[in-house]
């Protein structure tokens, strides 16, 4: 018989990693919600062009891309931004401003899968539409920080840099301007040889090339900003965006957020602020996050709207916060019923009912297994409590519930499981 394995670059995930992943998804949906964001879904597959008006021809390697019955170019989403932002051009365009929405959905990319890389993930994340203001992408940036701050993901670096300020060094390197978006591209990727290859194939005066190597690699403070000033010509309303950035995100408690001005985040659609979020524990593929401001409605024939948003990797905030032995509560069950002997069953059926019926998770033991065995399965199920139903405790209404814990137990009578175990 043919063995089937799961598609290269997917994953399966049991019980036990679902509760994990919903318990994280929630807090993260929580606090979108917080900050008053509501939640949107679009489809899992879109026309393909959509995806290669936003970002190039070049995308069509990246994607699950293929013809439907009907002929249809269509892809599986590789990322969520540029379907949320047809659909606001489609219909949500006439809503009161900002419109603030978040999604949580699975991505596709045809890429080579490894640790962290995979080729369904899962993508959590926020866009702020049509408040042209500073103060919108630093409610962006605080609410994915916050996001991390409520998984108790601690140990994380935040960059933020600006392309306004990449802009002016590439104008002043006389690159020229049809090769921006690759230039970006290689930066964004720290691929420092390719670009190095591509600055002096184009002839980069050297030292202009040292220039604009130097100023990609700088990471710090508000020095930093100071020190890049010194090194560029104009681009002075970026660099006072920047500095403004930081003090506006310590008014939210964010402190010690780095800037560094060699995030480029690769894509075109992106306008000034660009930022990141690495979990150092990770490795290779240590980016958790990355989001900026965009423009993407007038290229789906919308009116110019500033959007700013992000994207969290959600399968890398879920192994950094395993790296990183944050604890996350599993859920088990409040009670497992073992009746003890066939005569116990039909009262220990009812007693499930009540409970159930009393919104308290419970469960029976369905293989009329012994007691020790079923207490064993009981514990692998992580059962709070068990209820222990046998003939001469039934004589007198009654039954003995067992903490799985301390293996204290206690005699209760039937009518007061429910409100026992609530307790
Ligand atoms: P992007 O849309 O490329 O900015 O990606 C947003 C986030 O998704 C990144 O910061 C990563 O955390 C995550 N990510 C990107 N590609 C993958 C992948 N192939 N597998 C898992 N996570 C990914």
């Amino acid at each position: 018989m043919a063995e089937f394995q799961r598609p290269r670059g997917t994953r399966d995930f049991t019980p036990e990693a679902m509760s994990t992943r919903r318990f994280i998804e929630a807090k993260l949906r929580k606090c979108a919600e917080r900050f008053g964001f509501g939640e949107v879904m679009t489809p899992t597959f879109e026309n393909t062009e959509l995806f290669v008006e936003r970002s190039g021809e070049t995308i069509l390697d990246d994607m699950y891309a293929f013809q439907d019955k009907g002929g249809r170019d269509i892809a599986l989403r590789p990322e969520l931004t540029a379907p949320i932002m047809r659909f606001y051009v489609n219909e949500l365009a006439s809503r009161p401003k900002p419109l603030k929405v978040f999604y949580f959905g699975n991505v596709f990319r045809y890429e080579r899968p490894q640790s962290g890389r995979y080729r369904e993930f899962f993508q959590f994340g926020a866009e702020l539409i049509g408040a042209p203001s500073i103060e919108s992408d630093v409610e962006i940036i605080a609410l994915a920080l916050s996001c991390l701050k409520d998984v108790s993901l601690e140990n994380i670096e935040v960059r933020i840099g600006h392309l306004g300020i990449l802009e002016c060094i590439l104008e002043e390197s006389q690159l020229p301007k049809n090769l921006y978006g690759i230039c970006l591209r290689y930066i964004d990727k720290q691929d420092i040889k390719t670009l190095k290859l591509l600055l002096s194939e184009n002839g980069i005066d050297p030292e202009k090339q040292d220039t604009l190597l130097s100023i990609i690699s700088m990471k710090g403070g508000r020095d930093v900003i100071s020190t890049v000033q010194t090194m560029v010509e104009g681009g002075d309303d970026a660099f006072v965006y920047l500095a403004n950035l930081l003090t506006k995100l310590t008014k939210y408690g964010f402190e010690g957020c780095t800037v560094d001005f060699g995030v480029a985040r690769g894509l075109d659609y992106y306008t000034g602020m660009v930022f990141e979020i690495d979990s150092p524990s990770l490795g290779a593929e240590k980016q958790i996050c990355g989001g900026g401001s965009y423009n993407l409605a007038e290229l789906f024939g919308g009116e110019e709207v500033n959007s700013t948003g992000f994207a969290f990797g959600f399968d890398r905030v879920m192994l950094a916060l395993e790296k990183d032995s944050v604890e996350i509560p599993t859920k088990g069950i409040r009670a497992y019923i073992i009746p003890i002997g066939q005569s116990t069953r039909p009262t220990s059926f009812e007693i499930l009912r009540t409970l159930r019926e009393n919104g308290i998770s419970a469960d029976i033991d369905l293989m009329g297994r012994k007691i020790s065995k079923a207490l064993a399965y009981a514990n692998s199920i992580k059962t709070d409590k068990v209820i222990l139903v046998g003939e001469k405790e039934l004589v007198n209404d009654s039954v003995t519930i067992r903490d799985m814990d301390s293996g204290d137990q206690q005699t209760v009578n039937i009518n007061d499981i429910a409100e026992h175990l609530k307790t």
